[in-house]
C-alpha cells in the first residue's frame, strides 16, 4: 500500500474559558466548533505568570468513564483524591488518569515565579472500560525518553512507539501516540501515524508548515493553533525562521456513541443519569 501524508483537514483557534474554581485557559477539543474528535473529548491549554489566572484550581470534583491526562511544561499542579493518592506534577512530568468507574480529586496549580503552563487531554474509554477500577500512571521528567534527529529536532515520548522507543505509559485503551515535538528553524520532520487512527497536533511555541506532501508552500501555522489532520500513515512539518513546538496526539477512534455531562462521559443518558443519582446519594465513589 502506497504511503500517505496527512493534510490538514482543519485548523482551529482555542477558545478562551474560565474553568474550576476560575482558571483560564485555551480549550480547542470541547468546544463548539470541536465537540469531539474521537477518542478526544477535550484539550485544554494554560499558560500564566499571573497568579490570579490559576490560583483558584480546580477543587474536588469527579470523573467518570474517561481518561485525564495532564502534561505540565512550567510550574507545578498538586493533586488528592478520595482513593488516598496525593502529589505534585512538576515541569516535564505527565499524569495519565484512568478514571474509570469514578473519582474524586482536586488539582491545584501552585503559585511559583514561573506561573504554570501545561495541558490537560481527554481520552474517551471504550464501553466496556467505562467502569474500570481506577488507575494512575505518575511520570516523572526523567523517565520519559527523548528522541534526538540529526537536524536538532527532539521528540519526548510520553506514550507510544518512535523509532523503536516507546513511552512510559502503558496498556491505554486507545492505544494512543501522545509526543512533545520541538523542530528547529529551516528544519523538517516526518513523523509515521497510524492509518485510521485520529491525529491532531497542537502548535504552543512558534510556527510551522503542516504540508503532508513535497510542495512546501503550505499554510504557516503559529502558536497557538490545533490542526486536525486528515488520515494517511505520516505527517511532514516544515519551520522556516522560527522553530515550533507542538503536541502531537493520534488514537484509535472509538466509534461509539457518547454522553457527556461535564466531568462524566457515558455511551447513554440514562448512564449519565445513573451517575448523578449515585452522586446524590453519595455512592458514586465505592472502592
Ligand atoms: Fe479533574
Amino acid at each position: 500500500m502506497k504511503s500517505l501524508p496527512r493534510k490538514i483537514e482543519t485548523i482551529i483557534e482555542p477558545e478562551p474559558v474560565v474553568e474550576g474554581a476560575g482558571v483560564r485557559l485555551k480549550r480547542s477539543i470541547a468546544t463548539r466548533r470541536l465537540d469531539y474528535l474521537d477518542p478526544f473529548l477535550l484539550l485544554d491549554h494554560f499558560a500564566s505568570s499571573n497568579p490570579r489566572d490559576y490560583e483558584a484550581g480546580f477543587p474536588l470534583h469527579p470523573h467518570r468513564g474517561i481518561e485525564t491526562v495532564t502534561y505540565v511544561l512550567q510550574g507545578e499542579v498538586h493533586h488528592k483524591d478520595t482513593l488516598g493518592n496525593s502529589g505534585s506534577i512538576g515541569a516535564g512530568d505527565v499524569q495519565w488518569m484512568t478514571a474509570g468507574r469514578g473519582i474524586m480529586h482536586e488539582e491545584m496549580p501552585q503559585v511559583r515565579p514561573e506561573g504554570i503552563a501545561g495541558f490537560q487531554l481527554w481520552v474517551n474509554l471504550p464501553a466496556k472500560l467505562k467502569m474500570t477500577k481506577p488507575r494512575y500512571q505518575d511520570i516523572r521528567s526523567a523517565e520519559i525518553p527523548e528522541i534526538k534527529k540529526d537536524n536538532g529536532a527532539r521528540i519526548r515520548v510520553i506514550t507510544g512507539t518512535v523509532n523503536g522507543v516507546s513511552g512510559p505509559v502503558t496498556g491505554i485503551a486507545a492505544n494512543p501516540n501522545y509526543l512533545d515535538v520541538f523542530v528547529p528553524a529551516h528544519a523538517s520532520l516526518v513523523q509515521p501515524i497510524h492509518r485510521g487512527h485520529t491525529a491532531f497536533a497542537y502548535v504552543f511555541e512558534g510556527e510551522a508548515k503542516f504540508s503532508g506532501d513535497e510542495k512546501e508552500d503550505g499554510t504557516m501555522v503559529s502558536h497557538p493553533r490545533l490542526v486536525v489532520l486528515g488520515d494517511g500513515d505520516y505527517v511532514k512539518v516544515i519551520t522556516g525562521e522560527t522553530p515550533v513546538r507542538f503536541l502531537l496526539v493520534s488514537g484509535k477512534p472509538l466509534n461509539e456513541p457518547i454522553a457527556r455531562y461535564g466531568p462524566f462521559v457515558m455511551n447513554t443518558e440514562e448512564e449519565i443519569e445513573q451517575t448523578l443519582q449515585e452522586l446524590r446519594q453519595g455512592t458514586f465513589v465505592t472502592t
